[in-house]
């Protein structure tokens, strides 16, 4: 058996053939940057939601959820500095009229330009012209650039406005992140809940961005969903529980079955004012050409609430029990991309695999507990009515514990191909022996060992690997 190489082309067709994703309003010609997610791929999408809300949220005494608004007042972004600040620099070719993010054309040259502004950019542009390096289109080569300018990342929209012009008065923001509903929402939660720092808050939504490139599939997009829990507390205890967070993150990949050597920290070098430490942990997407952002965790001080509390006028503080003083409660978040994992996972689980007879096999290996479908029921014979009736009896039975797929149509070994490209870890399929026997065959999705199991065992068997 060999190994062949992964490349975007073939995520994207498996994802399209087989239901996980699809471009958006294809048949208006598409529109860019955005995507839908399709019957299968939206399983494994609320598989990953889920599996992050159990260890974030339900396992911990500490963290409790949260599902905010979309759209939230609109002083909300001026307080987080997001209408003034939220910007990537932008360069354009004259001739070809592509966009291109400056900062990472200047990475190309290893500058770290993260966090430059346009102006910044523009004079290590003119730096390396001494040098006699010029930037070049990443499309058509040319060198008629424009300078790098600011370009705001804020999506704006108006809510119930009789005024069909966006003005000044009447914009409100697509959210760009969803913490922001979780500072708007701590006193509510510290009020209503029975909570004491430190703390966290959790929720998972989308969030918008009119990125500049958005071209790498799934990656990166106008419309995406984050997974973000802000953990507040006294400034004393950040670093203990900073170490700790980036630990339960870290491990929480490996628990899923994301390999070790396919993740590795990064640590930011430029911060942002307030903060203190930030990494990200990446993920080797090697379809998109190696190790890119998945997660941010991040300190953020006193910031946000310092700054929510200037801007509305009221106290976002809390009042230590012990010490009876009150005092800002700083925050670390952890900040996931789940469409940025989702595709972290296809990289993971996608393998090629040569049988004997020389065919490729695709198949998906998901962590079982992550697969969109866990169990398919076959009968062996669409045409024979008690095989078919068997199978679907337990169909039923199982698809109340698991979520579980029947199939009829077409031969055994193009419903295998089918459940082995969706990640399905079982195959049963109901035979004529079955009748007699009260007992049928299990294919394993990774060996493709298939074993006889009795119809009565069949619960305990799969319980166990599932
Ligand atoms: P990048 O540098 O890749 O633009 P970022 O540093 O701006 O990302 P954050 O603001 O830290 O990202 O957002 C937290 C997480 O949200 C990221 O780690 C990523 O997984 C996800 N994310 C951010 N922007 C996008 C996007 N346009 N499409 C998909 N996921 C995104």
């Amino acid at each position: 058996m060999s190994e062949k190489k992964l490349t975007i082309e073939k995520i994207v067709s498996l994802c399209k053939r087989r239901g996980f994703v699809y471009p958006s309003s294809e048949i208006y010609g598409g529109f860019a940057a955005v995507y839908d997610y399709g019957p299968i791929g939206i399983e494994l999408k609320n598989n990953l939601a889920k599996a992050w809300w159990k260890h974030t949220v339900q396992m911990r005494l500490d963290v409790v959820g949260l599902d905010s608004g979309i759209f939230m007042h609109p002083t909300t972004w001026k307080a987080s500095g997001h209408v003034d600040g939220f910007d990537d620099p932008q360069i354009d070719c004259k001739d070809c009229k592509n966009r291109m993010r400056a900062d990472h054309m200047l990475e190309e040259f290893d500058i770290e330009a993260d966090k430059m502004t346009a102006d910044e950019i523009n004079a290590q542009v003119e730096e390396l012209k001494k040098k006699g390096t010029e930037l070049k289109c990443t499309n058509c080569g040319s060198k008629n650039l424009t300078g790098a300018k600011n370009f705001s990342l804020m999506v704006k929209s108006n809510l119930g406005s009789p005024v069909d012009e966006l003005s000044e008065d009447n914009v409100v923001y697509l959210r760009p992140e969803t913490c922001g509903g979780i500072y708007l929402n701590y006193k509510n939660v510290v009020d209503s809940m029975r909570v004491k720092l430190p703390f966290g808050i959790a929720q998972i939504g989308k969030a918008f961005r009119n990125e500049i490139v958005a071209r790498q599939f799934i990656f990166r997009t106008r419309e995406f969903e984050q997974m973000e829990m802000q953990y507040f507390l006294h400034p004393s205890m950040m670093q203990e529980k900073y170490d700790d967070w980036k630990q339960v993150r870290w491990d929480w990949y490996l628990e899923y079955g994301i390999s070790k050597e396919n993740l590795r920290w990064y640590k930011h070098v430029k911060l942002a004012h307030y903060a203190a430490e930030a990494f990200d942990i990446e993920y080797n997407y090697t379809a998109l050409g190696g190790f890119k952002e998945m997660e941010g965790i991040h300190q953020r001080g006193d910031w946000d609430l310092s700054q929510h509390a200037k801007f509305s006028g009221k106290k976002l503080d809390y009042l230590d029990p012990k010490t009876n003083k009150r005092f800002v409660p700083h925050i670390l978040e952890t900040s996931v991309g789940l469409n940025r994992m989702f595709l972290a996972c296809l990289h993971e689980a996608y393998t090629e695999e040569e049988l004997e007879n020389g065919e490729i096999r695709t198949v998906l290996k998901f962590d079982n507990r992550l697969a969109p479908i866990k169990i398919a029921f076959f009968p062996l014979l669409k045409n024979k009515p008690e095989l078919v009736a068997k199978a679907r009896e337990l169909y039923q039975k199982f698809n109340s514990q698991y979520n579980c797929e029947f199939d009829d149509n077409g031969n055994i070994g193009k419903r295998y191909r089918r459940q082995d490209e969706i990640g399905t870890p079982f195959c049963v399929t109901v035979d004529f022996e079955s009748l007699e026997n009260q007992d049928v065959t299990v294919r394993d999705r990774d060996t493709m060992k298939q074993e006889r199991i009795k119809i009565g065992d069949l619960d305990a068997y799969l319980v166990e690997k599932l």
